[in-house]
């Protein structure tokens, strides 16, 4: 089965539902280290690209590495909406500490709220990846990026590194520039931003991107708690199966005893 999908940024293609041979790249264990998993998968699934929106692949493959975070989260939703139906269902421990029930939500994938990316961030984007802020408390002016999937790749690594430094390690990669601090000095900089400061970025960071919104609000059936919770976005995403793949094996070494 496949679908013409268009991406926040304006990316359109068709895209394909995975296959059984992709379940050798989910499982690939080298590739999950690599942090070339999600590349290889929208690589293998993606079979032609109609507009390329804010890219220029110089008349090449689409290079999933110079994508936007926001199109390539959008483009694996869809994948697995492609798929496997666009119904998902996981599993949430109710934060109430009274009631710490573990309840089964499920909801649509096609109905999480998507933002488009701007005619202005387009133009910013395709002209540099450079986009311009005033800090409300330092009064300097910075300049930051949108991240792309090259910059995603790096994140791992830097959350492992970036030990209780983890905030200001995430603005150093998404600030390029700052008025009057060398790029020697950005990363001290940074650390002696205000915590105002910091929000403002975020806030803008946020502003100026495209995606898909994955908060959601959940209740709780045991006690009606609303809670906020993420998306979660782990190999079961990709591989319902897993689950059942156990239960089968547990059932099967219990016949055998
Ligand atoms: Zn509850």
């Amino acid at each position: 089965m496949t679908h013409t999908i268009t991406c926040p940024s304006g990316l359109t293609g068709v895209l394909r539902g995975m296959k059984v041979r992709e379940e050798r790249v989910l499982t690939d264990r080298k590739l999950a280290k690599s942090g070339g998993q999600l590349d290889a998968l929208l690589s293998a699934c993606w079979e032609q690209t109609l507009e390329t929106g804010p890219y220029d692949f110089g008349g090449q493959k689409l290079d999933w590495g110079r994508v936007l975070q926001g199109d390539r989260f959008y483009a694996l939703l869809q994948l697995r909406a492609l798929t496997y139906g666009p119904e998902y269902a996981f599993s949430v421990g109710c934060q109430n500490v009274s009631c710490r029930a573990r309840f089964e939500w499920e909801l649509d994938l096609n109905e999480l709220p998507v933002r488009t990316l701007s005619p202005e961030s387009l133009d910013r984007f395709s002209g540099g990846n450079r986009f311009e802020t005033t800090l409300p408390d330092a009064g300097a002016k910075l300049w930051f990026k949108l991240f792309t999937g090259a910059d995603e790749r790096k994140l791992p690594q830097l959350r492992r590194s970036a030990g209780d430094r983890l905030l200001s390690a995430m603005l150093g990669q998404r600030v390029v520039e700052i008025e009057g601090v060398s790029p020697k000095e950005k990363r001290r900089y940074l650390e002696e931003l205000s915590l105002r400061d910091a929000d403002h970025l975020v806030d803008e960071f946020d502003r100026v991107d495209c995606g898909v919104d994955t908060a959601l609000e959940v209740e709780c059936p045991e006690c009606f708690t609303v809670q906020e919770v993420e998306l979660p976005f782990d190999q079961g995403f990709f591989l319902p199966g897993k689950s059942r793949a156990s239960r089968r094996r547990a059932r099967a070494s219990s016949s055998l005893s």
